[in-house]
């Protein structure tokens, strides 16, 4: 007993269920103890809390992945595998549904997480010759997202721009056979302007320094990202912990892998060349004001690089074109206002091609097959972030961090509560905090934030307001002159992307087209209907410091996201619940082979088939409860025993 208690104040305990007490302080205490010990990892029930070590630890390998195949929840440390490998066995048990969803703000490491549990699954999953190839692609489809989507920002050197949902399908042997991306909102913005101390996306600067020789004077551009004007204005296109030079060499393999042929690779390759000689156009005022373009070399590599005519190019970046009857009648752009048409076609080029890969990579990854598969959803979407200046993608951002803590509360707090209520099962009720005030508040209709930002944005505008119209729809990017001009010429590049891009666009142009807040917003609630109908596993991860330091543990940092994340509150539910509930029917299906007086048949009611099954096991009256229509487990080694008696028989 001693030494039990021993290791327990050394290394802490894995379950904050298993907490003496359940204040903050008792969950600090036991993080830390934990984290100075290199266990990142700590277990409210079946939620997993992560620390980001900021270092590698050695548990990542294949002997610990076979350590935790098949092994009970609770019988082995707190480990990722172990959340992965339940969600699996249970998907496999019961045939249902099931998604992951891994939050935290940006910096946690939620992607780490989020690629370690595919892993996991690459390695665990029964595979064939033939599906090894679909596991590749799964695997290989990271790098290349994170090459076009990813990019170092002040939380996060490798932080993902962009959501990302994916469904790992699997048949009824359990093999991995197929996968599917959806993607959310990418950070277009970035493409065109960056914040001091943040970088572009990878890709580019992994083309400038990694590309050969030939390829880069093929696509006119010099070994230095210093030359380019959408590398530079973060101040930092190189840094010392991110080498572009071999992650150029993943990302061309891993393209490959996914079945980009090396046609497809050249266009992708031109159309990151020609954003950045984009940025290079430059245009002078004229006496009047209107803008003058002068540097005609950078317009010709654009031309070049996505094969339109050049004269066309020009004009689309200079004049506005208006039609009226027969007539074509060309009016000027301002100087600021061609820069603008110019970052939006920069803009426009390069999230329509990201689009593009994620359909490439979706295609590579599709399951043909229409035999019946199960699915495991991981969610890794960006986390919340707070800059000194913040901009519309730190609204849409938290926006989307609000919806799924909401969510979370929906599927834990509320309904946890709710069910015991229903199910009549006596339960003191825990007070917890609702955010959905919060997401009401961007997204009421007529009086949220979102709509209140649609009508000033579609509004026409008068020459009072032009400038801030102007600045929204800027942040939206659909702007109307962009649309008209040079989205036809586009449509006549013979870069086969980009004509595919631009040509599936909505073809009238006139109309007025959905903001990018609401269709996020749409997009964000159908995330949710899919979320809805899946049984959830929680992955919360905490920054250990802002400073990105190993080793160090930001008692009020983490003490912050502790509160936020609503862990206290999700520790008290748990703890004063019940792990596991299952209906009767399907409780009794299972486990009647443990029974003679339920098998091989029960003819009464499922209710008291059940209660007769665990009587004959010796549950103890303190370890369940009999609701309307479920049982209700309180502890998972109850569970578990009965698990191993079900092996065993
Ligand atoms: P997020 O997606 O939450 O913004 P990431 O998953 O990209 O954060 O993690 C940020 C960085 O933190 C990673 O690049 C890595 O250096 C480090 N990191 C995250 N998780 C781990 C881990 N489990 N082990 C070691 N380092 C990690
Ligand atoms: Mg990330």
């Amino acid at each position: 007993m001693e030494g039990a208690l021993t290791a327990r104040d050394r290394v802490g305990i894995q379950d904050f269920v298993l907490l003496d007490e359940t204040t903050e302080e008792a969950v600090l205490s036991n993080l830390k103890k934990r984290f100075s010990n290199d266990l990142i990892y700590t277990y409210i029930g079946t939620l997993l809390v992560s620390v980001n070590p900021y270092k590698e630890l050695d548990i990542y390998n294949k002997t610990q992945m076979e350590l935790y195949m098949g092994v009970n929840f609770f019988e082995l440390p707190p480990h990722i595998y172990a959340l992965a490998d339940n969600a699996y066995h249970t998907m496999l048990t019961e045939y249902n549904n099931h998604f992951i969803l891994i939050s935290g703000e940006s910096g946690a490491g939620k992607t780490e997480a989020s690629k370690k549990i595919l892993q996991y699954y690459a390695v665990s999953c029964p595979s064939t010759a033939l599906l090894n190839t679909v596991r590749d692609k799964m695997l290989m489809s990271n790098p290349v997202l994170e090459a076009f989507g990813n990019a170092k920002t002040l939380k996060n050197d490798n932080s993902s721009r962009f959501g990302k949902y994916m469904d790992i399908q699997f048949d009824s042997e359990g093999e991995a056979v197929g996968g599917h991306i959806l993607n959310y909102l990418l950070e277009k913005s970035r493409v065109v302007h960056q914040n001091h101390g943040e970088r572009n996306f990878h890709i580019f600067y992994q083309l400038v320094q990694g590309g050969a020789e030939d390829l880069l004077h093929k696509l006119g551009l010099e070994r230095d990202c210093h030359q380019y004007n959408y590398l530079t204005q973060g101040e930092c296109a190189i840094v010392s912990s991110i080498n572009d030079n071999n992650e150029w060499k993943t990302v061309k393999n891993a393209l490959q892998i996914i079945n980009i042929d090396d046609t497809n690779i050249n266009y992708l390759f031109e159309i990151v060349a020609s954003v950045l000689h984009l940025g290079n156009i430059r245009f002078d005022a004229d006496i009047k004001g209107n803008a003058l373009m002068n540097n005609n070399a950078s317009l010709r590599w654009v031309s070049n690089l996505l094969d339109v005519d050049a004269h066309i190019l020009q004009e689309g970046l200079t004049y506005r074109k208006i039609e009226a009857k027969a007539d074509k009648i060309l009016s000027p752009f301002t100087l600021d206002h061609a820069i603008y048409v110019r970052d939006a076609l920069a803009k426009a080029i390069y999230g329509q091609t990201f689009t593009w890969l994620v359909s490439r990579i979706n295609e590579s990854m599709e399951n043909k097959d229409s035999s019946r598969k199960t699915v495991i959803g991981l969610l890794d979407i960006y986390g919340f972030e707070v800059f000194y200046v913040n901009s519309f993608e730190q609204f849409c951002i938290n926006y989307c961090n609000e919806k799924l803590q909401q969510l979370f509360i929906q599927l834990t707090l509320k309904s946890e509560q709710e069910e015991y209520e229903a199910e009549g099962i006596e339960w003191e009720p825990v007070q917890f905090f609702n955010n959905k005030i919060i997401c009401d508040l961007v997204e009421e209709k007529h009086r949220g934030i979102i709509s209140i930002l649609d009508e000033e944005c579609l509004r026409p505008g008068d020459a009072t307001d032009l400038t801030f119209l102007e600045r929204l729809e800027d942040k939206m990017g659909n702007h109307p002159h962009f649309v008209t001009n040079i989205k036809d010429l586009m449509c006549q590049s013979k870069n086969a992307i980009v004509r595919e891009c631009f040509s599936t666009l909505d073809p009238d142009n006139r109309r007025r087209p959905e903001t990018v807040a609401t269709q996020f917003k749409s997009s964000l609630l159908k995330l949710t209907e899919i979320l809805m109908a899946k049984e959830a596993w929680y992955i919360r991860c905490l920054k250990s410091n802002e400073s990105k330091q190993t080793g160090l543990f930001d008692e009020a940092l983490i003490r912050h996201q502790v509160k936020y994340l609503g862990l206290m509150e999700h520790l008290r539910v748990r703890r004063a619940g019940f792990a596991y509930r299952r209906k009767y029917d399907v409780f009794l299906k299972r486990y009647k082979p443990l029974c003679p007086a339920t098998w091989p048949h029960w003819r009464g009611l499922p209710a008291d088939g059940v209660e007769v099954l665990v009587q004959h096991l010796g549950y103890l009256p303190n370890e369940y409860k009999m609701g309307r229509t479920k049982i209700f487990i309180r502890y998972p080694r109850t569970l578990y025993a009965t698990e191993d008696a079900y092996e065993r028989c």
